[in-house]
Order: structure tokens, then C-alpha cells, then sequence
């Protein structure tokens, strides 16, 4: 797995490592963290400390390509490097896969649809995305990374499978990950204001990590795939409404702060996942509330503990 030292790669490790899989983690540690590569379920049998847009060398049954910073805020703070990663990284990826004859699930975003002028977003849809805003690193970088993985299946048969990520949080999301779910718990247990960008009626719709790792396995295990499949929750909430929702479960008493909302930032975003639905059989199946309770939970916990 590439990115495996990340969020959602640790917890998609644990859940193989729990299954008796073996698994290799490549990570260059950008905003990875090397304590969640220890489990209770077992241990990553080798740990391949490098960039992903160096040669990916060894034979696998399968790669989960992960590894791409994927917050705004470290997405934004090295461009160039996030743009190498999302293209070149997944070529590397991909020229192990064929020569290897290896079947690869590919971690994309509902970023490829950026504004969206079409709602709910169906894997379809082209998109709406500015190629020279200081979004573009990320969201042109994983559509030219779903070119070359279509063009891999095309050209050399790779059996590649795009995934398109909708917004996933949970447990052992960074204090200073920058997203909006870490942002709010944290901020709430620290009793400090919520910051909310633009007056909050900008929409997403949150998906809970462990659906999220159960639809990234559905996709590799899938006798059948092809184009690319939104993965997500298509409950939709305003910002706002997440503010007020992190408050009440965290039984916290902070203000509300209100920030200019960054340039580009997409006005609503809600996934079709009918396409999973029907070629995984996959769908979501924790409530929000459920989700943000656990989340909050552990935020609590960690910080106790670690402080970090
Ligand atoms: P994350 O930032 O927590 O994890 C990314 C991991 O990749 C980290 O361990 C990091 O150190 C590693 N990495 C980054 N650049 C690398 C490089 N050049 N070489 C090797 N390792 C590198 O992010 P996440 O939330 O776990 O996201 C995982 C994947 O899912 C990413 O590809 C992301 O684009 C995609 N995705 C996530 C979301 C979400 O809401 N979490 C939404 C859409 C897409
Ligand atoms: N956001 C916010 N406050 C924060 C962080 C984010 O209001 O502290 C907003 C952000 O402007 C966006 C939404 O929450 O409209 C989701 O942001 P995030 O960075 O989590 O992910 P995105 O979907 O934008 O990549």
C-alpha cells in the first residue's frame, strides 16, 4: 500500500492486516505518522521509506495506491511536489503493476469534479475545475493521474480501478490536518472558536473512515470494473450544520468565528454512488452523528494521551 502511514491508509492496513493479508507500506512520511503502523492485528512486514515517484519496485497480488497528501493545506503548502506525486507517483505505481501483471486500486477525489455545476455528482460528469488556481495542484494532478491509469488499461492492460474519494474523517485524522472534521473537533475540545470559511452554506458529504476502507476493498476484490467509481456518503450537510452538530456531541461551548473562504473552494459537493451500489454492492452504513461521536471520542483521547 502507498500512503499506508497515512489516515485513511492506516486504517485500510489494520483492516488487512486483521484479515491475515501481508502488507507493505510505502510512505515518505509527508503526513504520514509512523505509530499508526503498529497494531494490535499484526505488524507491516516491510516498511519501503521513499517517494512515490521514485521507481515502486517488489510483486504484489495487489496495490492500493494511496500515498498523496490530501488536505488543501498540505496539498497547497509544496504545489509542485503534490502534482509530482499525483501524476508521476501514480506512473510509477502503475509501470510496476505492468510489469507485474498486478491489479491496482487507485485513490482519486471528488476534487476531479471541482465546483461541480451538476449535483449529485455521477462519475459521468467532466467536471467544472480551474487549471491555474491554487487548487489545481491537487485537483488537475489526480485527473491526469485517472488519465494515465485509463491509459495504462488501455495500452497494456493493467487492471487499474479508479476510485473517486468524497470526504472521509475519523479517528487519527492530524490536530493540524486542516480539514474541516479535524479543524472542529479539535477546535471544540481546546474550547477555542470554530472557524467557519464563508458564512458555512457551502455543502459536503462525509463519509466515516471505516465505510470508506470497506468500499477500497470492495474495489479491489470486484470481479468486474471499469471506469471510475465514486466512493462516499451522499448525505449532505452545509458547514454550518457541522459546526452546530460537532458542538452539540462534544457538549463543547465555542464560538463560531467566520473566515473568508479560500479561492475555488467548490460550493457543494454530494456523490451518486448508485455506480457502487451496483458493481461493489457498497454502500455507507455509519450515520453521521455516529461517525463525528467516534471521532471526537478518540480526538479526546489522543490528546490526553499524546498531545498530538
Ligand atoms: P493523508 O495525507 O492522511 O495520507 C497520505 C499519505 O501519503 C501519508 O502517509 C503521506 O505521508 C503519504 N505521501 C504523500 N506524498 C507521498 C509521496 N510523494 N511519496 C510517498 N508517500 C507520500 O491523506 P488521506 O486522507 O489518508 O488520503 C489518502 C488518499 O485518498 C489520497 O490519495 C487522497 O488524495 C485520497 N482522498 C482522500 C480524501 C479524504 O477525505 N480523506 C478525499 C478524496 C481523496
Ligand atoms: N472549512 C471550514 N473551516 C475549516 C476548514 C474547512 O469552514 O476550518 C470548509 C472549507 O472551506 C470547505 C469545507 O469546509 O468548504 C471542506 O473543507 P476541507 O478542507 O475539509 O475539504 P475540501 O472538501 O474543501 O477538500
Amino acid at each position: 500500500m502507498t500512503g499506508g502511514a497515512g489516515f485513511i491508509g492506516s486504517h485500510l492496513v489494520e483492516k488487512l492486516l486483521s484479515e491475515g493479508h501481508t502488507v507493505d507500506v510505502l510512505d515518505n512520511f509527508y503526513t504520514g505518522t509512523r505509530r499508526y503502523l503498529t497494531f494490535s492485528s499484526g505488524k507491516v512486514s516491510r516498511l519501503l521509506e521513499q517517494d512515490v515517484a521514485d521507481p515502486v519496485v517488489g510483486k504484489y497480488d495487489g496495490i492500493f495506491h494511496l500515498a498523496c497528501p490530501a488536505s488543501p493545506v498540505h496539498y497547497q503548502a509544496n504545489p509542485l511536489d503534490t502534482f509530482r506525486t499525483a501524476v508521476w507517483g501514480t506512473w510509477q505505481v502503475l509501470e510496476n503493476c505492468r510489469t507485474n501483471h498486478t491489479r491496482v486500486v487507485i485513490a482519486s477525489t471528488s476534487e476531479v469534479y471541482g465546483n461541480p455545476l451538476e449535483h449529485p455528482q455521477r462519475e459521468s460528469y467532466f467536471g467544472n475545475v480551474n487549471p491555474v488556481g491554487i487548487r489545481s495542484c491537487y485537483d488537475e494532478g489526480k485527473r491526469g493521474g485517472e488519465t494515465i491509469a485509463m491509459d495504462f488499461r488501455r495500452v497494456y492492460g493493467v487492471d487499474a480501478r479508479i476510485v473517486r474519494i468524497f470526504n472521509t474523517y475519523g479517528p487519527r485524522m492530524l490536530f493540524d490536518d486542516g480539514r474541516v472534521v479535524s479543524n472542529f473537533c479539535h477546535q471544540a475540545l481546546l474550547g477555542e472558536p470554530l472557524t467557519v470559511y464563508g458564512d458555512g452554506s457551502q455543502t459536503r458529504s462525509f463519509c466515516f473512515v471505516s465505510d470508506m476502507v470497506e468500499g477500497l476493498v470492495c474495489a479491489m476484490n470486484a470481479k468486474d470494473f471499469d471506469g471510475p467509481v465514486n466512493l462516499g456518503n451522499p448525505l449532505e450537510y452545509r458547514v454550518i450544520e457541522l459546526a452546530q452538530m460537532v458542538l452539540k456531541l462534544s457538549g463543547g461551548r465555542s464560538s463560531i468565528e467566520y473566515k473568508p473562504l479560500p479561492p475555488d473552494d467548490p460550493y457543494r459537493r454530494k456523490p451518486d454512488i448508485s455506480k457502487a451500489r451496483r458493481i461493489l454492492g457498497w454502500e455507507p452504513r455509519i450515520p453521521v452523528e455516529e461517525g463525528i461521536s467516534k471521532t471526537i471520542e478518540e480526538f479526546r483521547e489522543r490528546m490526553e494521551c499524546h498531545g498530538d
